[in-house]
C-alpha cells in the first residue's frame, strides 16, 4: 500500500523543500566525492570554506546585502540573539537605552532580556492580546535610544509588519527568524537584522546575523565572547566551530530558492498561499476567526479559532483529527493562543495548501 503524504504545517522547526531533502541524503555520507561527511568534515577545511563562502555570497545575491554589511551563521538560536543585540548595542549612546515595539511573544521576550544591559521603552505593551501592530505615525523614537527592535513577523500570534518602522535615524534592528527570504527587504535601511533558520531557510543550529560594519566593536565588557559581533565577524564566523552542518543545509536552501526566482517569486507565492486561507476565514461567516487586524496578518503564520471568536475545542480537536487522518500535521496553535496556527513558510507549496483550502471548506459546511 502506498504510504499517506503527510503535509507538515508547522511554525519551526519546519517543512524543508523536497530536493534540499533528497541532495543532502545524497551527499551524506560523500560529500562532493571528498569520501566523508559534511558531519565529519574539519571547520577550517578548505572544503568548508566553499560551503560557508558559498552560503554567504548566496545571501548577499539573494538580499542584495551593501558591502558594509558583515553577514554570520552563530549558534544559539534567535534567543541568543535577544541577548546578544544588547549585549553589542545598547552602549552606541551614552544613556545605553533602546526602544523595543513589543508586538508579541517575540518580541516581548527580546525586550525583558534587554532590560538587563540597559533600560528598554516598551513601545507597544501587551493590551489584551497580540492582535495589532502600532500605527505608524503613533509613536516617536527616542533620539536618545541606541537602536529602535521589532520583530517583523510574530510567529505566535500571526502579527507581520508588511512596512519598515521609521526609526528616525536610530539604528533599526529586526527578529527576521520567521519571515526571513519570504520577501524581498531593502538591508541597507536597517542595522541588524536576524534570523534563525529553522523556518525559512534551513534547520535548526545556525542563525543568521547581518550586520552594518560601522556598528562592530560596541560590545560591553561582559559581552560573552561567542556573542561579541565584532570578534565573530572579524573570524568570519569561526572563531569557534560553528554549525557547520546547519550551514550545509542552509546552503542548499538557499540555492533552491534561488533557482525559483528568489525572494520576489517567494512573496508571490506566499501572498497567493496565505490568501487561499484568509479568503475562507473572511467568507465563513464567523466560522472560523482571525482574531488579527486585517492590516498586519501574517503570510507565514495563520492562527485562527473555529466556531466563534472564542474558539470551540472540541470542534477544534475535531478538526485537528480530521486533518491528522487526511497527512496534515503540526496544526495546533501555539499552547498560549489555543486555536488553530497554519505555518504557510517557503517550501510549503501550492498543492499543500490546496489540500488545507478543500478540508478547511468541507470542514464549514459539516459543522456551519
Ligand atoms: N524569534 C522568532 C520570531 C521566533 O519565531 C522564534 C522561535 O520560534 C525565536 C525568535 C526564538 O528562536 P530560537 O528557538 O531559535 O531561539
Amino acid at each position: 500500500m502506498e504510504k499517506k503524504r503527510t503535509i507538515n504545517f508547522g511554525a519551526g522547526p519546519a517543512k524543508l523543500p523536497q530536493s534540499v531533502l533528497f541532495e543532502a541524503q545524497r551527499e551524506l555520507l560523500d560529500y562532493n566525492g571528498i569520501g566523508i561527511s559534511v558531519l565529519e568534515m574539519s571547520h577550517r577545511s578548505l572544503d568548508f570554506a566553499k560551503i560557508i563562502n558559498t552560503t554567504e555570497n548566496l545571501l548577499r545575491e539573494l538580499l542584495n546585502i551593501p558591502e558594509n554589511y558583515k553577514v554570520m551563521f552563530l549558534h544559539g538560536g534567535g534567543t541568543a540573539q535577544f541577548s546578544a543585540v544588547p549585549l553589542n548595542l545598547i552602549g552606541l549612546k551614552e544613556d545605553r537605552c533602546a526602544d523595543y515595539l513589543v508586538t508579541g511573544t517575540w518580541s516581548a521576550k527580546a525586550a525583558k532580556e534587554a532590560e538587563k544591559y540597559g533600560k528598554v521603552n516598551v513601545i507597544h505593551p501587551k493590551l489584551g492580546s497580540y492582535t495589532k501592530i502600532p500605527d505608524p505615525g503613533s509613536w516617536t523614537p527616542n533620539p536618545s535610544a541606541s537602536y529602535v527592535y521589532y520583530c517583523c513577523n510574530e510567529t505566535v500570534h500571526g502579527v507581520e509588519f508588511d512596512f519598515v518602522p521609521d526609526a528616525g535615524g536610530v539604528v533599526l534592528v529586526s527578529d527576521m527568524s520567521s519571515n526571513f527570504l519570504s520577501r524581498p527587504v531593502d538591508v541597507s535601511q536597517f542595522g541588524l537584522i536576524f534570523a534563525g533558520a529553522q523556518k525559512n531557510v534551513g534547520c535548526a543550529g545556525v542563525t543568521v546575523v547581518v550586520v552594518r560594519e560601522d556598528l562592530l566593536g560596541k560590545a560591553r565588557k561582559e559581552c560573552p565572547i561567542v556573542l561579541d559581533y565584532e570578534v565573530q565577524a572579524g573570524n568570519g564566523s569561526l572563531y569557534n566551530t560553528p554549525p557547520c552542518f546547519s550551514i550545509y543545509i542552509m546552503s542548499l536552501v538557499l540555492e533552491w530558492i534561488k533557482n525559483n526566482g528568489g525572494t520576489a517569486a517567494m512573496e508571490r507565492l506566499n501572498k497567493q498561499k496565505s490568501n487561499m486561507i484568509y479568503d475562507i476565514i473572511n467568507g465563513s461567516g464567523g466560522f472560523y476567526v482571525c482574531p488579527v487586524d486585517m492590516s498586519c496578518r501574517s503570510r507565514m503564520n495563520i492562527p485562527f479559532r473555529i466556531g466563534g471568536k472564542e474558539g470551540d475545542e472540541a470542534l477544534e480537536k475535531k478538526f485537528l483529527d480530521g486533518a491528522s487522518k487526511l497527512g496534515m500535521i503540526s496544526l495546533k496553535g501555539h499552547r498560549s493562543v489555543g486555536g488553530i496556527r497554519v505555518s504557510l513558510y517557503n517550501a510549503v507549496t501550492m498543492e499543500d495548501v490546496g489540500v488545507l483550502a478543500a478540508y478547511m471548506k468541507e470542514f464549514l459546511q459539516e459543522h456551519q
